[in-house]
């Protein structure tokens, strides 16, 4: 297909899936979405020390071709008024791989959030969000050296699937009616009404997505948050599928936790990883209290949500939390803060979750090497106490700079 806007880098390569496996070239193209409010500042950032740390781990070997897509208030301008071009969709459907900096939901008129309609139509159901510490970075934990853990957050169903009633309206009194006359609820009058689909396929796929990943990583666990003690056939069925899941599908690399004292006296075996189950309003105090019993955790919509935005707050904040929403083929990683307008073209602010975001991008590709230079880099120039404003008013004789100037010090540090 050819594009009204976009230009395709000449001389990379498109990466593509055989078989569910991506393909990668030396040199592939990426999508990305600048974002809107502190997006340019942020992606021009974070472009800089992605690129230097592929050509740092691989001499040249290997370079992103990047090709911008268009999302949000830039995207207005180009095509006219529409916050979310056709074309954007269709460059990730053959592109596959898409970084994206936060994007304005514009206020009113009939408007759905961009980002929840980019997770929809491209149909990236697992929202993955890494948590971990880095040595330096201010947080409110005594002992943030032992939060380290990933959470799949399911993306597309549960009370976000955006089938709510308004009381009042003609389909909500007739929902009611069905519900009080046909099955016997009882509930309030003017009640509004959401309905809270949770599937067998929706469930399946998000944790066979998240135990793939503990595969992967030789991850040690995977921990399914639920309220189905409450909730049984919704929340309760996602703990159900779950160990289905894992059992069906995934039977020789793990054992429940029952398993774990029944048949191996608590003593883990190396090659197998434990599949447990917690419920969603103790995993609050777990994740604080006991962070070391996490590695995975997979995790219904509204849940995963919540829990995500907590944890990210044992680490250092959103500021520099990374995220991506991924499907089956395609995956766009993103910063997890909005666009923070009142520091719009300022090159103040933290690019740190957008940084980390092309982290995870970087070992979603399997450039490991890639990944670990920034890792590393990050982690010298916070421990030379370089950082950005956000940091700087919660440390003591730290040094101020720009976002601009924070990626020169990264780089500088590779
Ligand atoms: P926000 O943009 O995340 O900003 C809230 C505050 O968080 C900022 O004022 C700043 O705090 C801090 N912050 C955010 N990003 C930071 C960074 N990179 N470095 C340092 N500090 C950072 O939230 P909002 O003001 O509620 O939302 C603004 C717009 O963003 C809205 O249009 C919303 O719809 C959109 N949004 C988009 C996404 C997305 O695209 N994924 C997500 C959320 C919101 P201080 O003022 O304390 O320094």
């Amino acid at each position: 297909m050819s594009f009204q806007h976009i230009h395709i880098p000449e001389n990379f390569d498109p990466i593509t899936s055989v078989d569910g496996e991506l393909q990668v070239p030396d040199r592939p193209i990426i999508a990305f979405i600048e974002g809107d409010g502190i997006g340019p500042d942020i992606m021009n950032a974070s472009k800089r020390v992605w690129d230097a740390a592929v050509e740092k781990a691989y001499g040249g070997q290997r370079q992103i071709g990047w090709m911008e897509i268009y999302a949000g208030e830039k995207s207005a301008g180009i095509y006219g008024g529409d916050y979310l071009p056709e074309e954007s969709f269709e460059a990730l459907r053959q592109f596959l791989i898409g970084i994206k900096g936060p994007l304005t939901t514009p206020v009113g008129g009939g408007f759905r959030s961009l980002n929840v309609t980019l997770r929809q139509v491209l149909d990236l159901y697992a929202c993955v969000r890494p948590v971990r510490w880095y040595e330096g970075v201010p947080s409110p934990m005594k002992e943030p050296w032992k939060v380290d853990f990933t959470i799949f957050r399911e993306n597309t169903e549960d009370v976000y699937a955006g089938i709510e009633y308004e009381a009042g309206t003609p389909e909500n009194e007739k929902i009611a009616r069905f519900l009080r006359e046909e099955l016997g609820a009882k509930f309030f009058d003017g009640a509004g009404i959401g309905i809270k689909p949770i599937s067998e396929f929706g469930t399946k796929r998000l944790v066979a997505k998240a135990i793939r990943y503990a595969i992967e990583r030789k991850k040690k666990s995977v921990a399914l948050v639920h309220k189905g003690n409450i909730q049984k056939y919704t929340e309760g069925a996602f703990r159900k599928w779950g160990y289905e899941v894992a059992a069906e599908e995934f039977g020789d690399y793990t054992i429940t936790e029952d398993e774990l004292w029944s048949s191996y006296d608590g003593q883990q075996p190396e090659d197998k990883i434990v599949i447990k189950d917690r419920i969603a309003d103790i995993i609050f105090q777990h994740l604080l209290l006991r962070p070391l019993e996490f590695d995975v955790l997979a995790a219904p919509n509204l849940n995963g949500d919540y829990l995500s935005d907590a944890a990210a707050a044992q680490v250092g904040g959103l500021g520099i939390a990374p995220g991506a929403n991924i499907g089956d083929e395609i995956a766009l990683f993103e910063a997890t803060h909005g666009t923070a307008p009142k520091y719009a073209n300022q090159d103040k602010v933290n690019p740190g979750s957008l940084l980390f975001s092309g982290v995870m991008m970087l070992e979603h590709l399997k450039w490991w090497e890639a990944a670990k230079v920034i890792e590393d880099a990050y982690q010298a120039t916070i421990a030379q106490k370089i950082v950005t404003y956000d940091f700087e008013r919660q440390m003591e004789n730290a040094t101020k700079v720009k976002t601009s100037e924070f990626a020169t010090a990264v780089i500088d540090n590779m």
